[in-house]
């Protein structure tokens, strides 16, 4: 394939076409709920199982369909860790609080694990592990002290992966070598978030599809403190309001959507691929991602076929962001994989994150209101992991929620309504950063 146009795709998410939603709650809204959640993802619907099972009863709101957003459309990479290293978290936070961050991130995962075999979800979840690769030596001289790091602090043991030894992890000779974690695992993200639907209706949650919430109030009913919710298909008194948002937080809720940046990222599917093909380009089946700050992430699926993600434009997702962002995709997988550059591309498609000022998780409470955000790209398991620890903090269970009490900035000087007008400078700033470190 020469040059990728508009036309030489379908524009739609590959994931979608794997799996069956299923479907919402028909008829009318309750006159009240104990809690209703705002978001059909991984954070809401893992916390609407969760209060359902504990006997609460739960209202799902969703403007869209169940996992319509960013639960939908990521990569399916379910990582340890987060966003930033544990050397930056050391210095931000102390150790001791990034031992017991560093050991949530390490639960999710297991979290995950639980759930899908709990609720027989078939989402060819898989530890296969994940593979960091160096774009630059000094991005490699670095792993060596991160390594220590996590062996010493976490009593966790990486393997660093020298240049020459990298052909074993990756069909590419462009890296300076990398690092492999085997605790990470892979799933398909549609399946899982059909499953959980599922399995949050099974334990009696309501879900309301085409149901926007468009205003929250503080309200009272038969003397109990609480919330008026009015949503497109009408209101209900909620005791407690959970907002499971993410990236698509809005004006229903503007003290939040005052503390996330919406960022866009985008990704490609090829055709299916040959066996030898797919084993050369992944040998351990990893899931990848690149050391720069504008990187590239990428795996195959459960089909063989390479699924190659970027933040190639920062900007959500339209279709003129989508088709641009194919291209760039496209020429950065050759630029990965040579092998691929007459492999077609079948799919492209986009997604939204969250970012908070300090690229940080929070999961809390906010005017009275239950929140958790801020995924920052690594939202699979802790969406999961944060959305089951809200649900037991409503339910009155005193758990450890290491990003319950992490002071939660906004912009600086409050210039911030949500709309982010400075992310070309963000995006013209990271590319300078990653060429210059
Ligand atoms: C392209 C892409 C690739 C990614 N890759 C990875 C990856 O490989 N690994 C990883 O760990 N993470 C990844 N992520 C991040 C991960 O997908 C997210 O962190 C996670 O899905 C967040 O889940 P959530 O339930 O909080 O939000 P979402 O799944 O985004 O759900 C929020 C929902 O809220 C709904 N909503 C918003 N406002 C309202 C309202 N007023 N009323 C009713 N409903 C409303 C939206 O319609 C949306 O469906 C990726 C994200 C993207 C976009």
């Amino acid at each position: 394939m020469a040059g990728l146009t508009m036309l030489d795709f379908n524009p739609s998410n590959y994931w979608l076409d794997t799996v069956g939603m299923p479907a919402g709650t028909p008829g009318d809204l309750p006159e009240r709920v104990d809690v209703a959640i705002v978001g059909a993802g991984f954070t809401g619907l893992s916390a609407a199982r969760t209060l359902a099972k504990r006997g609460a009863k739960v209202a799902v709101f969703e403007t869209n369909t169940i996992g319509w957003g960013a639960s939908s459309r990521n990569g399916g990479m379910v990582l340890t860790g987060m966003k930033l290293g544990v050397e930056t978290l050391a210095g931000r936070y102390g150790m001791d609080a990034t031992r017991r961050m560093y050991a949530a991130s390490l639960a999710s995962i297991d979290l995950v694990e639980q759930i899908v075999g709990e609720e027989q979800i078939e989402c060819s979840f898989s530890r296969c592990g994940h593979l960091v690769v160096a774009c630059k030596q000094s991005h490699f001289d670095s792993y060596a002290r991160s390594v220590e790091v996590i062996a010493r602090e976490f009593y966790r043991q990486l393997r660093i992966v020298p240049r020459n030894e990298l052909r074993g992890e990756i069909g590419s000779d462009i890296y300076f070598g990398g690092i492999v974690d085997e605790v990470s695992a892979g799933v398909n993200p549609a399946r899982y978030v059909a499953g959980l639907g599922r399995a949050a209706i099974k334990a009696g949650a309501f879900i309301f599809e085409h149901a926007r919430v468009e205003r929250i109030e503080r309200n009272t009913s038969n003397g109990h403190q609480g919330f008026r919710l009015s949503t497109s298909r009408g209101g209900l008194f909620a005791k407690e309001v959970f907002v499971a948002t993410s990236g698509y937080t809005s004006k229903a809720t503007p003290m939040l959507q005052k503390k996330i940046i919406p960022v866009g990222s985008f990704i490609i599917a090829t055709e299916r691929l040959p066996e030898a093909l797919a084993h050369e380009l992944s040998p351990r089946n990893r899931m990848i991602y690149d050391s720069k700050h504008y990187l590239y992430y990428y795996r195959l699926t459960p089909d063989n076929r390479m699924l190659f993600g970027g933040r190639a434009a920062f900007f959500p997702e339209t279709s003129s962001t989508i088709g641009r962002s194919a291209e760039i995709l496209r020429r950065g997988m050759i630029g990965v994989y040579p092998q691929l550059r007459d492999v077609q591309v079948e799919y492209a498609w986009g997604g939204t994150l969250d970012f908070c000022f300090d690229t940080m998780p929070h999961a809390g409470c906010m005017d009275g209101m239950y929140y958790a955000v801020g995924y920052a790209g690594h939202g699979v398991a802790m969406a999961t992991y944060l959305g089951e620890k809200i649900a037991e903090q409503i339910s009155g269970v005193r758990d450890e929620n290491p990003f319950g009490n992490i002071p939660f900035p906004g912009a600086l000087l409050g210039l911030y309504n949500g709309r982010p007008w400075f992310l070309p400078f963000a995006g013209a700033y990271y590319k300078v950063l990653d060429w210059i470190s």
